[in-house]
């Protein structure tokens, strides 16, 4: 490992790239399962209650130790980090220095050891990439703001008067103003919209990208990529001119850095996020917000309905289904146990359901403890510290006082779950081990499945993948399904299931099952 000296501006880091990149196979991220990590809470090394890079080092054998013979680590082979850059915030959206970390997570050398360490151990490492907007300390915008003569100036969008534009979600103001003009900034204040038709921003953003790919990231998490540009009229979202920058960025970076990964936060219906598939030529994946929804909400309310509703529009909508990353929750979603109501057989359907979708798909750290975090709608209690231990003060998280205490429920920790039969976590392991040896649940088709008779709870889905077939039945109800057929020719063997009633019986074209138990699930192959 290289030392290099740490972070300390944007203009004094060392161009060398540090470490060996990973060799990145061409989507490379269609058999991945990501894992999202908010740095600050998942491990502090140093007692100073924020979580940092050493921390997150030292609990990688938990995420996956490397050997494929060992079943203590969940297994998962792509790592999403929320932003790491230096920022005022506690969150890091706001971003001061594009190619700095935060002190608080450690050095630029203790980031350097950590994808190496990830890598070495076959995970693949994403970063956030806040480009849409800066933060308002960035020096970038200390220095536009003192007025037009200012050399960035026109990396920020300025007008003279505030034409009363208000956020598309919301009643916020979008220009604030700043001695006697106006800039643009979204989201607030503090995150002034970087002007991305301006090709100095372009080149520099391009610039910064490809110096974390030099450090052995895989890719990038694009946030808030639906609000690149606005539109002379006040249209906000989803302009012409976002997906064409989607579209330079991504050939820019594929020719430097082939095999690079860009998914898009296109948080919206799925009609939308389609689009940004391009001729697959803008982002090589996007989150699929609507399926989460829905996977919530027959989780909650034990119905087919929402499930079904929402697998037709998504063969619609994508050309690949396989663009669309499925997820239960983010960092600014409630915890989806919470969601759920803390009812754990509900959990545990929306889990395998998850794993049954096309796409990759996405876990929010602590989510295979069933985390709550904090009950306020406030950001910070859905980004609560992780809990690795039974006993301590902060559940194994920290020595010293965590920047966020939550306490989670006894059992909701590493060191209650981790291999122990029947728990959550188990049953993502298992999961994970299912997908990642089924080419069909990784990378397939997807196609419905014809169930006989009423079932509010009953559903599925078959995925396909050259001569490989696996059936996902779930029952999302709560009281157990009656007897049922599949209309399905071949045989079945089923490769994982709860709740199973005995095993199905293959005559004359139709899978008979005894039944699902209430909140049952199978996963069977059929040949
Ligand atoms: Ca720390």
């Amino acid at each position: 490992m290289a030392q290099t000296p740490a972070s300390t501006g944007s203009e004094a880091h060392p161009a060398d790239p540090p470490v060996a990149r990973p060799t990145l196979k061409p989507r490379w991220w269609r058999d991945a399962v990501f894992y999202e990590i908010f740095v600050r809470s998942f491990a502090d090394s140093d007692g100073d209650g924020i979580g940092d890079f050493k921390g997150l080092t030292a609990k990688l054998d938990y995420l996956n130790d490397g050997d494929p013979t060992t079943d203590t680590d969940l297994g998962i082979t792509g790592i999403w980090l929320m932003p790491i850059h230096p920022s005022p915030s506690y969150h890091g959206y706001d971003v001061t220095d594009y190619t700095g970390v935060n002190p608080q997570y450690g050095t630029l050398a203790d980031f350097d050891a950590f994808i190496a360490a990830a890598n070495a151990r076959g995970i693949k490492v994403i970063i956030d990439f806040v480009m849409n907007h800066s933060g308002r300390d960035h020096p970038w915008f200390t220095s536009a703001r003192k007025g037009p003569e200012s050399k960035h100036r026109d990396w920020y969008t300025w007008r003279a008067d505030d034409p009363g534009w208000t956020q598309p979600w919301g009643s916020g103001p979008v220009w604030h103003r700043a001695g006697k003009d106006y800039y643009y900034g979204l989201f607030w204040g503090g995150m002034p919209d970087l002007n991305l038709a301006n090709p100095e921003v372009e080149a520099e953003m391009i610039r910064s990208m490809r110096f974390w790919l030099d450090r052995g990231v895989a890719g990038f998490r694009v946030d808030a990529a639906r609000h690149f540009f606005e539109s002379a009229d006040g249209k906000l979202s989803d302009q012409p001119a976002s997906h064409d920058l989607v579209k330079r960025v991504r050939k820019a970076l594929e020719e430097s850095h082939p095999g690079v990964m860009l998914i898009g936060e296109i948080w919206t219906d799925v009609e939308t996020v389609a689009t940004y598939a391009g001729d697959d030529d803008e982002f090589h994946m996007a989150f699929g917000f609507t399926t989460a929804g829905s996977l919530r909400e027959s989780a909650n309310d034990g119905l087919k309905a929402s499930f079904n509703q929402v697998q037709p529009r998504l063969k619609k909508a994508y050309a690949d289904r396989n663009f669309e990353a499925p997820f239960l929750a983010n960092h600014d979603m409630k915890r989806v146990m919470r969601t759920l109501r803390e009812d754990p057989g509900a959990m545990r359907v929306a889990s395998a359901a998850l794993f049954a979708q096309a796409g990759s798909p996405f876990i929010y750290y602590g989510e295979e403890l069933g985390m709550l975090g904090g009950p306020s709608g406030q950001d910070e209690d859905k980004r609560t510290p992780m809990p690795w231990t039974i006993g301590g003060d902060h559940r194994g998280f920290t020595t010293g006082t965590p920047w966020r205490s939550r306490p989670e429920k006894p059992g909701v920790d590493v060191e209650s779950q981790r291999g122990k039969a029947g728990s959550l976590w188990t049953l993502f392991r298992d999961l994970i081990r299912v997908r990642a040896s089924h080419k069909a649940l990784s990378d397939g088709e997807v196609a419905p499945v014809r169930i006989t008779g009423k079932h509010r709870g009953l559903t599925g889905l078959i995925r396909t993948h050259g001569d490989e077939k696996v059936l996902f039945l779930v029952n999302f109800h709560g009281e157990k399904t009656t007897p049922f057929t599949v209309k399905i020719s071949e045989e079945a063997e089923v490769i994982f299931a709860e709740g199973l009633m005995g095993q199905p019986t293959q005559a004359k074209g139709e899978l008979s099952f005894a039944g699902l138990k209430g909140r049952g699930f199978a996963f069977v192959k059929l040949r």
